[in-house]
């Protein structure tokens, strides 16, 4: 059965994935059933993305109700739900005005064109240059690739767009001397995803702030990954101290459902008018609708974030027990909420996939780190098969 949906997808797919031999067709909660009906506990969630669980009954509902009454109408009318969208994620951040499209890179876009505009809006000479960070991911299409801080994405693909500037990550001095006249903006992963699970160093984000301030410089935070609840509050920027100018979003945002933002302080978002940008499918009927109802039930009393923030914990703490287990062999545990990695000795692939024969999902990123995304709602008895099953695997590595 699988040979043969697998054959096909080789043969008609583009071979834009390396894909683990599995075809999925069905999830619930934490679990996701294949074809041939093996089933598996997910620590991938679609890459942060499932942040309720695979099909949450609240948000199936939503969005039975929503596809009977409206599918898509252009944006050059009002919208309802996507207005109260805008609403309820503007009345949880620091900014103002919102903008929506359907992905991350989408979201960056949309950052990068709103912090140009705005610095030509503003400054008599032509200021435009970017900077972001080495390590960074900011999404596939060109200008958020030109973004990303990581030549592996780059290559083939040049010329990039011009205007990004790499610095190092928790580099203050370099982030310092890499500004210039024409310095507009800094975008920033308040915690660095696909490299591998980066934390952000003991007051870096904020010392970014005040450079940024002193430089009239704007600052983005890209939130793709660690918005939405993924480290246990709403946005990553909380636990920092410090507030971005700019957000964005995507990924967790429509509790699977393909959607994207960008949020914008009001003197900036003053910036995009009419014909200035403009998406024909961003801020649909379906995707808001899902995504008000993801974001409700992700708050009500608190529970799901705590849960987050209790799991996230647990995890760490199990994690770092089979650290000292296997000390030739896991070199780092770091994260925060259910955004976690775990840094090893050797390639993780092979870890991967003997997961997955034992029946649970968990993904490696930049080469040796096994990284843990699970669905917000995870149980301690799913985190404590997730590690047993990793015990059985380390076990066996000679
Ligand atoms: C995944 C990701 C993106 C890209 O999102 P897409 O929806 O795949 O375009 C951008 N930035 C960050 C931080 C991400 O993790």
């Amino acid at each position: 059965m699988d040979k043969k949906f697998i054959d096909d997808s080789h043969k008609y797919l583009m071979n834009t994935y390396k894909r683990y031999p599995i075809v999925l067709r069905k999830g619930r909660g934490m679990k996701v059933w294949s074809s041939d009906g093996k089933e598996y506990l997910d620590f991938v969630g679609g890459i942060a993305v499932n942040c309720l669980g695979h099909c949450h009954p609240k948000v199936v509902i939503t969005l039975q109700k929503q596809a009977q009454r409206l599918l898509h109408v252009s944006n050059l009318y009002h919208i309802e739900p996507q207005i109260k969208l805008a609403q309820i994620l503007i009345k949880l951040s620091c900014t103002d005005k919102a903008f929506f499209c359907n992905s991350g890179a989408e979201a960056i876009e949309a950052a990068i064109k709103l912090v140009r505009k705005y610095a030509k809006e503003h400054t008599a000479f032509n200021k435009f240059e970017i900077i972001t960070t080495y390590g960074s991911f900011h999404g596939r299409t060109l200008a958020a690739l030109s973004a990303t801080g990581q030549e592996k994405f780059h290559k083939g693909f040049e010329p990039l767009v011009p205007g990004f500037k790499h610095v190092p990550f928790n580099d203050i001095n370099a982030l310092k001397k890499a500004i210039s006249k024409s310095t507009c903006a800094v975008i920033l992963e308040p915690i660095q995803g696909e490299i591998g699970i980066r934390m952000p160093a003991e007051g870096y984000l904020k010392e970014v702030r005040h450079i940024c301030d002193k430089h009239g410089i704007l600052l983005v935070f890209d939130e793709v990954q660690t918005g939405v609840g993924r480290t246990g509050k709403f946005f990553a920027y909380e636990h920092y101290d410090v507030e971005p100018d700019i957000i964005s979003l995507a990924k967790g945002l429509g509790g699977g459902v393909a959607i994207g933002a960008m949020l914008a302080k009001d003197h900036v978002a003053a910036s995009f008018q009419p014909g200035s940008h403009a998406s024909t499918f961003g801020g649909n009927p379906l995707a808001c609708a899902a995504a008000i109802t993801t974001i409700e039930t992700l708050l009500e009393d608190g529970f799901i974030l705590d849960n987050c923030r209790r799991m996230g914990r647990y995890l760490m703490k199990n994690l770092e027990r089979l650290k000292r287990d296997f000390s030739f062999l896991i070199v780092d545990i770091r994260g925060l909420g259910l955004m976690v990695g775990m840094e090893i000795t050797t390639h993780g692939d092979a870890i991967v996939n003997a997961c997955a024969e034992r029946g649970v999902l968990i993904n490696c990123i930049a080469g040796n780190v096994l990284r843990f995304t699970p669905p917000l709602i995870v149980t301690e008895k799913d985190i404590n098969h997730l590690i047993d099953v990793l015990e059985d695997v380390l076990g066996r590595i000679p």
